[in-house]
């Protein structure tokens, strides 16, 4: 800040594309309150726009970069700062209705009924241009976009600046879209002239593009507005193809949708399948990605985050309202651009409602990278391996901890309980001191009753003892994948019982139970060579 001025500036020194010269920029932030504007910084950042300037500023949608519409020059700059391509259109944000005629002709009847209904708001309609319009604010088209967002600021602005404000995505090129005016900065510091910054925004995605010169008007780019909501106001709407089908070869409609926006520096694949197999597989791949030495991004929600234990993971929001998903989703991809990842993955979501636009942005962003999770889930027969022995206090908890030791290629949750459980006991101590010789530990565990309930398909059941393995099967009808330790691993002897023994018995037992587990690391490596 500059003392007494309330002003931040950021000052950078820039390659101009154009001239070839070193310029240097200085980038004013100015804070604003939506709820109590402050029209001297308005008509300061008005002033600039019709000089021909650039000035960020807050919508409900992302933050715009925006440029008077009607002046060529300013358009020019916009590209420049940006480092967008020149064919890619600006959209030119209105603040009155009336004046859609002064930049748009052959207005469809059906225009009144949208816009009286979702006007202010995060819609676009395109339309055929007027005279007014110059080339260089629609990328050469022969049509504009246009659309009147509904934050006061935005409003409050456009004015200021005459009434024509073309305004893309305030971000360079390429980079997630803007949601704060820190995002702005970030990008465009040093190369615009002002930032407003009104804080964050409301829904975090572009606008819907919806185009009216044909009939019925055609989705061009999904948004906040869905074709559902348009049918209500003005029935049938079409959605453009390519958007439907991501192999098309053909060119999207909307000529921006054709550049790989939003994308992370990172890899990005989107993992699709039902939620559990999604977190299963995410967590596989997590896992192996960790064991390799390689660093790892997940994009999850609220209610999944729990459940992965490798990997940076961040929460997008929450599935009970994809509204918190819409808006954090370019701030989670950008802060993963600031983490040392090399692979993000990410849970897909219902592509409905606002869905749509939120799994439109994430495919974008991925580079339409995606993986089905049911492939990867069935890589890994078992997921839970639980020892059984009869109380739960020497040789189930002893073989939980020497396979944790292993060096396992997949992921398990590995437990131990015991037969005949009254109450919960800690584990016996000669144990503890055998584990501890071997700089192992069975720590606070305490004993835990085997309970039938819970065991999936993926649960391997390893009884410590022939005797354990039948009363398992006796006593639980129906449960699956039950084998003795020695069974499973193909050994033909037996773990000796140390209960009440010296220590030499567990330490006996130890021994067996050390060659085991590794026999049983080995055979559970192997589940993933086959395949
Ligand atoms: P942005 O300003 O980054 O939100 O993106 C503006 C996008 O609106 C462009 O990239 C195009 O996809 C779309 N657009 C703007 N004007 C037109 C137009 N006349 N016809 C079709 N699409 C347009
Ligand atoms: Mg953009």
């Amino acid at each position: 800040m500059i003392p007494g001025t309330g002003r931040r500036l950021i000052k950078k020194f820039f390659f101009d594309a154009n001239d070839g010269i070193i310029q240097v920029m200085e980038t004013i932030i100015r804070k604003i309150d939506k709820n109590q504007i402050d029209e001297t910084v308005i008509n300061e950042a008005g002033g600039l726009l019709k000089a021909g300037r650039l000035v960020a500023f807050p919508t409900e949608t992302v933050y715009g970069l925006g440029a008077d519409a009607l002046q060529e020059e300013a358009a020019k700059r916009t590209y420049a700062a940006k480092g967008r391509p020149s064919d890619n259109p600006l959209i030119i944000h209105i603040a009155d209705y009336e004046d859609l005629k002064k930049i748009a002709v052959n207005i469809p009847p059906q225009t009144d009924m949208l816009a009286a209904h979702f006007w202010p708001g995060p819609l676009t309609m395109i339309f055929e241009k007027s005279e007014n319009v110059p080339y260089g604010t629609t990328g050469g088209l022969d049509t504009v976009a246009v659309r009147m967002p509904s934050d006061p600021v935005a409003q409050a602005l456009i004015r200021a600046a005459g009434g024509f404000v073309s305004a893309p995505s305030a971000n360079t090129s390429g980079r997630p879209s803007p949601t704060t005016a820190q995002h702005v900065a970030e990008d465009l510091g040093g190369k615009i002239d002002m930032i407003l910054d009104g804080g964050s925004v409301d829904i975090g995605l572009e606008s819907t593009i919806l185009d009216m010169t044909v009939s019925p008007p055609m989705i061009l780019r999904p948004g906040a507005i869905t074709a559902e909501m348009f049918e209500k106001v003005i029935g049938p709407v079409d959605t453009d193809r390519t958007l439907l089908d991501a192999d098309s070869k053909q060119a999207p409609k909307a000529p921006g949708m054709k550049y790989r926006h939003y994308a992370p520096k990172a890899r990005l694949m989107i993992v699709e399948g039902d939620i559990r197999e999604e977190i299963l597989a995410i967590r596989q791949l997590a896992y192996a990605a960790h064991r390799e030495g390689g660093k790892v991004g997940i994009i999850a929600t609220s209610e999944t985050l729990p459940f992965y234990n490798y990997g940076i993971v961040k929460n997008a929001g929450t599935r009970e309202n994809e509204k918190t998903i819409a808006r954090s989703l370019y701030r989670v991809l950008r802060e993963f651009d600031e983490e040392d990842v090399d692979t993000i993955y990410s849970e897909s979501f219902a592509v409905q409602g606002l869905g749509n636009a939120i799994m439109n942005r994430l495919e974008k962003a991925a580079g339409h990278e995606t993986i089905r999770a049911a492939e990867i889930v069935k890589l890994q027969k078992y997921r839970r391996i639980i020892f059984v022995s009869s109380s739960d206090c020497a040789r189930g908890p002893m073989a939980a901890e020497l396979l944790r030791h292993r060096d396992l290629k997949q992921e398990y949750v590995i437990d131990s309980r015991g037969l005949v459980v009254l109450f919960p006991e800690p584990v016996n101590q000669k144990a503890e001191a055998i584990m501890r010789s071997a700089q192992m530990t069975l720590g606070d565990h305490t004993s835990q009753k085997f309970d039938g309930a819970n065991i999936q398909e993926d649960t391997l059941i390893l009884a410590v003892g022939e005797s354990q393995k039948q009363k398992l099967l006796a006593e639980y009808s129906g449960l699956k994948n039950v084998y003795t330790l020695n069974e499973f691993t193909g050994d033909d002897g037996e773990i000796p019982n140390p209960y009440g023994g010296a220590l030499a018995a567990y330490g006996e037992c130890f021994e067996a139970l050390d060659r085991l587990t590794d026999r049983l690391a080995d055979k559970l490596n192997s589940f993933t060579e086959e395949e």
